[in-house]
């Protein structure tokens, strides 16, 4: 399950742009996760985010 981690966003939008059906960017500023559906887009989100804010828990 992809996890953002919070205390680490920076809401820099790049997860948002690359993968706009998996995250956004929500009131408090910082991306929150809408879908668990595309893996492989979220791993290469993971790879843009400047703080490797965006992980996985089993
Ligand atoms: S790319 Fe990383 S820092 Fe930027 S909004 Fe997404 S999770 Fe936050």
């Amino acid at each position: 399950m992809i996890v953002i981690k919070k205390n680490l966003c920076i809401g820099c939008g790049a997860c948002v742009l690359l993968c706009p059906e998996i995250f956004q960017i929500n009131s408090d500023g910082k991306s929150e996760v809408i879908s668990q559906k595309n893996q492989k887009c979220a791993k290469q989100a993971a790879q843009s985010c400047p703080v490797q804010a965006i992980t996985w828990n089993a």
